[in-house]
This record gives C-alpha cells, structure tokens and sequence, in this order.
C-alpha cells in the first residue's frame, strides 16, 4: 500500500524493472490498456496536463492583446496583415483551448506562463529600439513572432502527442488544428521576411550616408 512511491524511472517508462506487480495491478496496467485502447492517463499526469493547458491559455489570452500592438507598430502592410489575420486565429485557439478543457470536464483557467511573459516583454523592447515605419523595425517584429510561434509549436506538439497518446481523441483534434496555424504562421513569417521584409532593410540607412 504505498500508492505514492512510484519512482521517477518507473514514471519514466522503465516499467519492466518496477516490482509492483500486486496491489491492484494500476501503476502495471499501461501496456493491458494500450491494448485494448481504454488507456488512461494517472492521476499525475493528468494534473500535469491540465497544468500545460492553463499555461497555453494564458499565453494565447495574453497575444490577443500584443498582436494588436504588434500589427500597428508593423511598418509594411504584408506584416501588418499577418498580425491581423493571426489574431484572429489565436481568438480561435483561446475558444480551441475552452473546448479541450470542457472536454476533459474542466473549467477552462489561465495560469501565468513565463515563458510567454517574456517573449512579449522581448517583443516590445523590440519596438521600443527600433525606429517607426522602418523596415527595420519588421525584421524586429518579424523575429519576435517567430520566437512566439515557436514556442506555440513545442508546445502544441507536445500536447498532441501526450493527447493522442491517452486516446483523447477530440481534445488531440483540437489542439492539432491549432498546432496547424501556428506551423502555417510561422512559414507564413519566414515567407514575409524572404520576400518582402529582409532585402529591402538591408539597403536601410544607405540614404542617411549618402
Ligand atoms: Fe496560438
Ligand atoms: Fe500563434
């Protein structure tokens, strides 16, 4: 009876080398229930779950606040409309994200995420050194978002695996249409940099010497 004593090899996979074998079979039930498909995730995992959801919500609530400040401090119209058109899209997620918790029979919450809290820290101090109407300003902007799409990716990802893993099959679809925009997002910012953004800072400031 030490329900609690599971070692962290034991969470990490090495079941095989577990000598819990008795009890009521749980902590050993992983492989049975892979199976026949009825898997389901402990309890610590599930916490662990919903932490990381809570962590996204926040961070997607939060971007609907900067994406409008990112877009009006965007110099070219391409850029402006990709903030535009992706807040839109994160609105979504945040809708996306209450459905994956009412899902999982959850109130949907927001817990801080640091993580994003400083890549939007990172991404206004970008428009704090960079001058207005600049392209260079776009490079900026360009990166800042890219940081943050990236890290909407890890995260998604992530929790599309662990989803699908635990046969949570509605909350895996939902999370992977997000995990889709921000990929599209993301190929939709180098495409902006490649093409409009990038070359044309490059000749920035050469009127200045001239
Ligand atoms: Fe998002
Ligand atoms: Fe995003």
């Amino acid at each position: 009876m030490a329900p609690h004593t599971k070692s962290r090899t034991a969470a990490a996979g090495k079941t095989d080398s577990s000598p819990k074998a008795g009890n009521d079979g749980k902590a050993m039930s992983k492989n049975s229930e892979q199976q026949s498909g009825t898997q389901h995730m402990g309890t610590e995992l599930e916490k662990f779950f919903l932490e990381a959801l809570k962590d996204i919500y926040w961070a997607e609530k939060h971007l609907t606040k900067a994406l409008p400040k990112m877009a009006k401090a965007a110099t070219t119209e391409e850029l402006q409309e990709a903030f535009e058109g992706h807040l839109m899209q994160t609105e979504e997620h945040v809708n996306r994200l209450e459905q994956v918790f009412q899902v999982l029979g959850h109130k949907a919450q927001a817990k801080k995420c640091d993580a994003m809290e400083g890549l939007l820290k990172e991404a206004d101090s970008m428009i704090d050194e960079t001058e207005d109407g600049t392209i260079t300003r776009d490079v900026a902007l360009i990166m800042a978002a890219q940081k943050v799409e990236h890290y909407e990716i890890a995260t998604y990802g992530g929790l599309v695996t662990l989803a699908g893993t635990y046969n949570l099959s509605e909350a895996a679809d939902l999370l992977q249409q997000t995990l889709d925009e921000e990929k599209e997002t993301d190929e939709n910012l180098t495409y902006i940099a490649e093409n409009h953004v990038n070359h044309d800072a490059g000749k920035e400031g050469e009127d200045d010497e001239a």
